[in-house]
C-alpha cells in the first residue's frame, strides 16, 4: 500500500489505476527519480533542451526515409541552405524526409527537417520563409516550453515503467512520445504571429524576397479546404496570417 501511495503523490500519474500489473512492479527508487525528472523538466537549461532535442531529432530521422546525397531534393536543399547554416547564434542542420506529407519542423538544437511534399509546392524563397518561421518558434521558446511539458509527462510515464535510463538519455518510447508532443501539437495564434514576425525579419536580414511569406501562406490557405497539410494542422490560420504578412511587406 505504501508503494501505491508513493505513486499517487506524483502529479498527473492518474493512469496507474488502469495498469495494476505495472503498478505492482513499481519501486520507490524509480518514483523518486521520476519526481526529480519532473521537477527538472520545469527548469530545463538551454543545454538540456539542446541535448533532448538532438536525441529527438536522431529518433525522428531513424523513422524517416531521408533523401540521400545526390537525390534531387537533397541537392535542392543544399543549394537553398548553403548560405543559411546558422541564424542569430543557432547552428542549423537540415535534412529532407521523402514523403508526400506537406510538413516541416525545427527542433531547439537547430535541427530543421523538410518533407518533400512541402518542397514540391513551394519556391525556394517560400521554403526560406518556412525556415525563418520554424526558427522563430525555437527562438521565442515555444519549442522549449513544449519540451518541458512533454518531459514532465514523460517522467511520469517513466515512473510507471520504473525503467532505469542513464541520466539525460531518453528511451525510444519516451522520444517517440516527445516527438508527437513537440512536433505534432498545434501552435497557438499568438505563437504563430511571433514566429511569422521572426520569419519576416529573417527574410529582411538575409535579403530574401519577403513577399514569399505571403505567397507561402496563400498556398497553404488554398490547401486548407482540402486538408492534406500536416504543417497546416500544427500552424493554423494561414489566411489571416497571409493578410498580416502582406501589410508588413507593403
Ligand atoms: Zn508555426
Amino acid at each position: 500500500m505504501k508503494r501505491r501511495d508513493a505513486i499517487l503523490t506524483i502529479p498527473g500519474l492518474l493512469i496507474v489505476g488502469t495498469y495494476p500489473a505495472v503498478a505492482q512492479k513499481f519501486d520507490l527508487g524509480g518514483a523518486i527519480g521520476a519526481a526529480t525528472d519532473a521537477a527538472k523538466a520545469a527548469t530545463l537549461s538551454d543545454a538540456d533542451v539542446r541535448n533532448y532535442a538532438a536525441q529527438m531529432a536522431t529518433y525522428s530521422d531513424r523513422q524517416a526515409r531521408i533523401a540521400p546525397a545526390g537525390d534531387k531534393y537533397a541537392q535542392r536543399l543544399v543549394a537553398l541552405t548553403s548560405s543559411c547554416q546558422e541564424d542569430q547564434g543557432l547552428r542549423l542542420n537540415y535534412k529532407v524526409y521523402l514523403t508526400k506529407e506537406v510538413n516541416a519542423f525545427a527542433m531547439a538544437d537547430g535541427t530543421i527537417r523538410f518533407y518533400s511534399g512541402l518542397m514540391d509546392m513551394m519556391s525556394d524563397d517560400e521554403l526560406r520563409y518556412v525556415i525563418g518561421h520554424e526558427i522563430g518558434h525555437v527562438k521565442h521558446g515555444h519549442t522549449k516550453k513544449r519540451m518541458q511539458t512533454a518531459l514532465a509527462a514523460s517522467a511520469t510515464q517513466k515512473a510507471v515503467a520504473a525503467s532505469s535510463t542513464r541520466a539525460g538519455v531518453l528511451a525510444d518510447s519516451q522520444l517517440g512520445d516527445m516527438v508527437v508532443k513537440v512536433v505534432r501539437a498545434q501552435h497557438s495564434q499568438g505563437n504563430e504571429r511571433e514566429a511569422d514576425d521572426y520569419a519576416m525579419q529573417f527574410m529582411s536580414r538575409r535579403k530574401y524576397d519577403r513577399k514569399a511569406c505571403v505567397t507561402a501562406l496563400e498556398k497553404l490557405d488554398r490547401m486548407s479546404g482540402g486538408g492534406g497539410s500536416n504543417w497546416l494542422s500544427t500552424h493554423p490560420s494561414p489566411r489571416e496570417r497571409a493578410d498580416r504578412m502582406r501589410k508588413q511587406v507593403a
